[in-house]
C-alpha cells in the first residue's frame, strides 16, 4: 500500500487519521507544522499528503503553493483539511493545488472515501488492487502477473513495481523521472539510465508470454505500456 503523510498540528487529531489509515495498510508518517513535512518530503516522497490548513508558522496553503511550484512536489495529490467550511476558503484551498477538500469533523470513512478516489485518479498504483491491461494481470495483494489467466510470469521485485505503474495508468507516457519517483522512491542518487536496465528486464520476463512489446518506448519522452502493442512500433520488443 502506499505512503500517506500527515501535517496536522493537533496531536489527537493526527494520531485518529494515522490509527486509522495504518489499520487499512497504509504506511504512515506524521509532521506538525511546515518545516516538519518539508524534512518529510524532503526524505521521501509520499502518494499522498493530508494537509491541514491551520498550522502554526507556514499555513497549509502556504505550503500547498510551495510544493505546487516545485517540480518534485508538483504531483504529489493533495487533501486539504480544514475547519473552516466558508466556500471562499475551499476554493482558496483548490486555487493552492489541492486535488480535495475535507471539512473537520470528517467520519473515517469518509477519509478513506476521499483518500481512494485521489489515489485511483492520481495515483491509483498506491492502492493494493488488482490491475488487468489486455491480457496482462497484476495483482498486488498476492505479488502475482499472468498472461492470459493461465500463464504465470516470473516478475522480479523492482520490475513488479516498475509493471505495477505502468498497468495503473496504461497508454500514458512516463518520464524516465516519474518512473524513479514511483518505483525507486525517489532516491536521488539513482540515475535515470537505471529505468532503461530494468525496462529491458521487465521485457524479458514478459517475453514468454509474448508480452514484451506492451511496454513500448517513446523516444525523448520515456516509457509506456499498452494494451495492444503495434508491430515493430520503436522499441517495442526487448
Ligand atoms: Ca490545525
Amino acid at each position: 500500500m502506499g505512503r500517506v503523510l500527515v501535517v496536522e498540528d493537533e496531536p489527537a487529531i493526527a494520531e485518529l487519521i494515522a490509527l486509522n489509515l495504518r489499520h487499512q495498510g497504509f504506511e504512515v508518517a506524521v509532521a506538525a507544522d511546515a518545516e516538519g513535512a518539508q524534512a518529510q518530503v524532503d526524505r521521501v516522497l509520499p502518494d499522498l499528503v493530508l494537509l491541514d490548513w491551520m498550522l502554526p508558522g507556514t499555513s497549509g496553503v502556504q505550503l500547498a503553493r510551495r510544493w505546487r511550484a516545485d517540480p518534485r512536489t508538483r504531483e504529489v495529490p493533495l487533501i486539504m483539511l480544514t475547519a473552516r467550511a466558508a466556500e471562499s476558503d475551499k476554493i482558496a484551498g483548490l486555487d493552492a493545488g489541492a486535488d480535495d477538500y475535507l471539512t473537520k469533523p470528517f467520519s473515517p470513512a469518509e477519509l478513506q472515501a476521499r483518500i481512494r478516489a485521489v489515489l485511483r485518479r492520481r495515483a491509483p498504483s498506491a492502492l493494493d488492487l488488482p490491475v488487468e491491461v489486455g491480457a496482462l494481470r497484476l495483482d498486488p495483494a498476492s505479488r502475482r502477473v499472468t498472461h492470459g489467466g493461465t500463464v504465470e510470469l516470473k516478475v522480479g521485485p523492482t520490475e513488479f513495481r516498475l509493471l505495477h505503474v505502468l498497468m495503473s495508468q496504461p497508454e500514458r507516457v512516463h518520464s524516465r523521472a516519474q518512473l524513479l519517483n514511483r518505483v525507486w522512491g525517489d532516491h536521488v542518487f539513482i540515475e535515470e539510465r537505471t529505468v532503461d536496465v530494468h525496462v529491458k528486464r521487465l521485457r524479458e520476463a514478459l517475453a514468454p508470454a509474448a508480452a514484451q512489446g506492451m511496454v513500448e518506448t517513446v523516444r525523448g519522452a520515456g516509457y509506456r505500456l499498452v494494451a495492444k502493442p503495434v508491430a515493430d512500433a520503436g522499441g517495442g520488443a526487448a
